[in-house]
This record gives C-alpha cells, structure tokens and sequence, in this order.
C-alpha cells in the first residue's frame, strides 16, 4: 500500500501574521496557503526579511496566526493547550535550524536522544533509534565524540538525527546548511533528503541555494506575503 504517502500532514490556509518594525505593523504573511504530504518535500525560498522563519514558526506550533488556519495531520495545534501542544510539537514535528543546538556537555549519543527523554518507557527502544539514526548520517564511529569534537557538518549531522529520532510527520528545516561550506552543505543536504524520503516525513527547509532547492519536489517563494509557485 503506498497510500500512505499521499496522507496529507502539513496544510496551512490563508495564513496571515503580522510584526511589529519600527513601531509599525507589517502584514509579513499576507495570505499563504500550502499543503505538504507525507514523503514529499517542499523548499522555500524568498528574500531575507521576507516571513520565511516566521512561516516555518507558524507551522510548527511556535506562533499563531493572526488569522488563517493550520491543520497538522489534521488537527489545529492552536486549539490545544500548552502542555497538550507541547507533547505534539515533540512527537511530531522535527526542527532543524542554522545553528545545530546541541548540548556541549553531552555526547553525540546523548543529543540525539534528548527529544525521547519525556517517554521513559521508551528508553531502549529510543537507543536503538539513535544509534541507528546516527549510523544513517555517517557518524556511527562518533557516537561517544563531544559536540567541540565535531566539524560543523557533523554537528549539523547530529541535529539531524536528534530531529528524527522521535518518528516525526513533519520536518522543518530553517537555512540548515547556512552555516556551511558548499560541499559539506550538499553532503548534509542530501543526507537529510535521502533519510527524510525514506521515512515519508512531510519535509518543508528553507533555502537560499537554488540548486539545493531543484532538489525537492516543490519549490515556491514567499515575496510580499504571499507563497508563489518557482516549479
Ligand atoms: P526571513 O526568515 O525571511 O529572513 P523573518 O520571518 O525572520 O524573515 O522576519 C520577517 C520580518 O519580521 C523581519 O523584518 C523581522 O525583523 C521581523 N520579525 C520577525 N520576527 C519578529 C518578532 N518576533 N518581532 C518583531 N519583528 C519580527
Ligand atoms: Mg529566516
């Protein structure tokens, strides 16, 4: 059954936010639609201070719309409470920004795990997990290193992995290969493309690089808050 991979998981409706620049109020996202299923992957790309952080914060449960909806796997995060939004956010969505945030005091290992420590019950089976995941990423000889024992594409590695390690449907992604050389950008890129795909994880990264943008399946700008087709 390959059903599943049409399951609608992200789907956003006439979203609107605004910010508050200079004392003024500036309509960032306009009226953006869009939809992401499961398996697909969608890059966003858009000038700098175009609302492409804020539309990924909007998706992923960190700031309510103004008005406009969001359905993730099909519910309204923005109707639950904090503590019920709290555990969705951390089993379903998966974040990966510019910058790894990683513990400097904890092992590879240990970062991965982080997001599954609120399920106890789940200790061995969620080591099992972040082992694997870190083979996937290449690092499976890093395990034990320390974050400062990492280049900056296999701390963005590590990031990788921690943000899948709990199963999520969606995967948002802010500039993740900013930070990084071109090469050790691609690597990084297609390593979380690669995992993402096979695990049918709704991926949505925003990029400024538009060849690493070719790669996914959608491509679409946001410019005057508004989200417009580039494929
Ligand atoms: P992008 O990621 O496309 O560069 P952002 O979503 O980060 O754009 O920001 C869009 C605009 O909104 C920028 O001008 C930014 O300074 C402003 N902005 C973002 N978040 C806030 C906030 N919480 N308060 C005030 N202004 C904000
Ligand atoms: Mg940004």
């Amino acid at each position: 059954m390959t059903t599943q991979n049409h399951e609608e998981c992200v789907r956003a409706e006439s979203i609107r936010r605004t910010v508050q620049i200079g004392g003024a109020t500036v309509n960032i996202l306009e009226s953006v639609d869009l939809t992401v299923n499961a398996g697909e992957s969608l890059a966003v790309m858009g000038p700098s201070g175009s609302g492409k952080s804020t539309l990924l914060h909007v998706l992923g449960t960190l700031t309510s719309p103004e008005s406009g909806q969001v359905w993730l796997q099909g519910i309204d995060p923005y109707t639950m409470r904090r503590e019920e939004l709290a555990a969705f956010r951390n089993d379903r969505i998966g974040f990966i920004f510019q910058e790894h945030y990683l513990m400097p005091q904890c092992s590879a290992l240990e970062n991965v795990l982080v997001p599954s420590l609120v399920h106890k019950d789940r200790g061995e089976r969620a080591e099992a997990r972040a082992r694997e995941l870190l083979e996937e990423v290449g690092l499976g000889d890093r395990q034990n290193s320390m974050p400062s024992e990492l280049s900056g594409g296999e701390r963005q590695r590590v990031a990788i992995a921690r943000a899948l390690v709990n199963r999520p449907a969606i995967l948002l992604c802010d500039e993740p290969t900013g930070n990084l050389d071109r090469h050790t950008g691609e690597m990084v890129g297609t390593c979380f493309l690669n995992l993402s795909r096979r695990e049918g994880v709704a991926l949505v990264v925003v990029t400024h690089d538009p060849e690493f943008a070719r790669r996914f399946d959608r491509v679409r700008e946001l410019r005057d808050g508004q989200l417009t087709d580039m494929t």
